[in-house]
């Protein structure tokens, strides 16, 4: 019988293991449970109407149909039996193992404040996107009918918090959908007029990239009519306002993109894990005491030779998962010893706004116009087949030209219109997280 590998999570981590199996003498399982994988750098795209959603997401089965060796598996993992070697899904079933590979990402959190999750939206899968984007639409038509000035102008206040890239490109891109695109198609409101709000507890925007970047992406963001709250922490959330500082602010719309907190693994081992909820693996990434068993991505903690951890993106994800599985190739090859894990930082990348964005390659650093075009070209190298390449950037093209932006939907019902400013039904359901218990959030890692 060949090696049975089993790959939890179909993202960036657990797509590279698998992908960088192939020749090898095993059999694969691969279980996610969603059935598809998504390119979360494009999510904010999607959440603000300049993509749509099939664009940024590809059946996990469209993926492997032709490895007939890689059976894909859609389930919701719930444990794993490390003594008796099995995965443990939702409804009872087990997938047995010889070895096994966590990929199993991270979630939004709220620094202890769970409850703001039903008013303040975060940004981590397609239906995450899809709820933002109704959200913002939804404002958009009900300002047009509103006749009270103060409950319009809540309805036009759009609120994200957190200033790292995520926070950054979409309080950019809500600022050209209201500037740009929008005004045309209303006729009581003036859409311009819409206040985005973008609320750091930091000193500055992009904490994560050198000083000039982040002064660029301040002035760039304020030149774009955002107005950026620094060294602000937010202290309350509801259906109707945002606080930080002494100031409350009514708002409809508020965007969380503040923190991190990882998957459950760490407590499906019984492993040690850090503040974040994030397995701290060997340097191999291996679970201690398990080397048949390895954790990679968003969910581990693994320190570089300098002491520094790997940064939560994707780039690291996917070098993870090369790893573990040029490991289980030479493990079965010539039973070799494995070797520690080394990441290769390539460069952090953060778009604010058409036409202008910032690159760190640690060498070289970039803004403006050349750094938002080199962005493009690597976040359309990036996505998986022509006809995704080509699509975005015709829309892209569309975009720049014409400032139309067409995937401006709302789905999921029309009853839920006045629903906004609370989290409703299946929207609730669907944003709650398996999320490690207790553990604290860290700002993402690419903050
Ligand atoms: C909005 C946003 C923007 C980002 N932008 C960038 C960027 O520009 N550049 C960059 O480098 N990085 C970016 N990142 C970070 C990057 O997406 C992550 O670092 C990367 O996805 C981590 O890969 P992963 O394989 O660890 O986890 P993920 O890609 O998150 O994949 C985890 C998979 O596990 C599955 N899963 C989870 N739990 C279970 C379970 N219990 N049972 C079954 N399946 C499960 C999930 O469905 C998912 O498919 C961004 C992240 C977000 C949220």
């Amino acid at each position: 019988m060949p090696h049975r590998v089993v790959v939890v999570g179909a993202g960036f981590g657990g797509l590279e293991v698998v992908k960088g199996l192939a020749g090898a003498a095993v059999s694969i399982t691969f279980v996610d449970r969603r059935n598809h994988h998504l390119f979360q750098p494009l999510l904010y795209q999607v959440a603000t109407a300049s993509l749509a959603t099939s664009e940024i997401a590809w059946p996990i089965r469209s993926l492997v149909w032709n490895r007939p060796e890689v059976t894909t598996i859609l389930a919701n993992v719930t444990g794993v039996d490390a003594e008796r070697r099995l995965v443990l899904l939702e409804g009872g079933e087990t997938v047995p193992y010889d070895s096994l590979v966590l990929a199993t990402g991270a979630r939004h959190a709220y620094f202890g404040h769970d409850e703001w999750e039903r008013y303040a939206l975060g940004l981590k899968t397609l239906e995450d996107a899809t709820t933002i984007r109704r959200r913002i639409l939804v404002a958009f038509e009900r300002a047009e009918r509103e006749t009270d000035p103060e409950k319009q102008a809540a309805l036009l206040t759009f609120v994200i918090v957190g200033a790292g890239p995520t926070g950054v490109e979409l309080a950019g891109t809500i600022a050209e959908l209201a500037r740009d695109t929008l005004p045309r198609d209303f006729r009581n409101i003036d859409t311009g007029r819409a206040r985005v709000v973008l609320i750091e507890a930091g000193p500055r925007v992009l904490g994560g990239f050198p000083d000039d970047l982040s002064e660029y992406a301040l002035r760039s963001l304020r030149k774009l009519g955002i107005e950026v709250e620094l060294g602000r922490a937010v202290s309350n959330c509801t259906a109707d306002s945002v606080t930080y500082g002494d100031v409350r602010l009514a708002t409809k719309t508020i965007i969380w993109a503040a923190g991190v907190r990882a998957s459950p693994a760490a407590e499906w081992l019984g492993a040690p894990a850090d503040k974040a909820g994030r397995l701290q693996v060997m340097p191999d990434l291996t679970v201690p005491g398990h080397p048949e068993i390895f954790a990679i991505g968003d969910t581990v903690t693994v320190s570089g030779p300098n002491g520094k951890p790997a940064p939560g993106i994707a780039p690291a994800a996917k070098q993870q998962g090369q790893h573990v599985a040029a490991t289980i190739k030479a493990r079965l090859r010539d039973n070799a010893a494995p070797r520690p894990f080394h990441y290769r930082h390539q460069g952090s990348l953060a778009q604010i706004g058409k036409r202008r964005a910032v690159i760190d390659f640690g060498w070289i650093r970039l803004r403006g116009a050349l750094a938002w075009w080199l962005w493009g070209i690597a976040h359309i190298y990036f996505l998986i087949g022509s006809r995704a390449r080509l699509s975005v950037a015709i829309n892209w093209l569309w975009i720049h030209a014409r400032n139309q932006r067409g995937a401006r939907l709302i789905t999921q019902g029309e009853a839920r219109i006045d629903a906004i400013g609370v989290m409703a039904g299946e929207e609730a359901k669907s944003a709650q997280p398996a999320l490690a218990a207790g553990a604290t959030p860290v700002p993402s890692g690419r903050q």
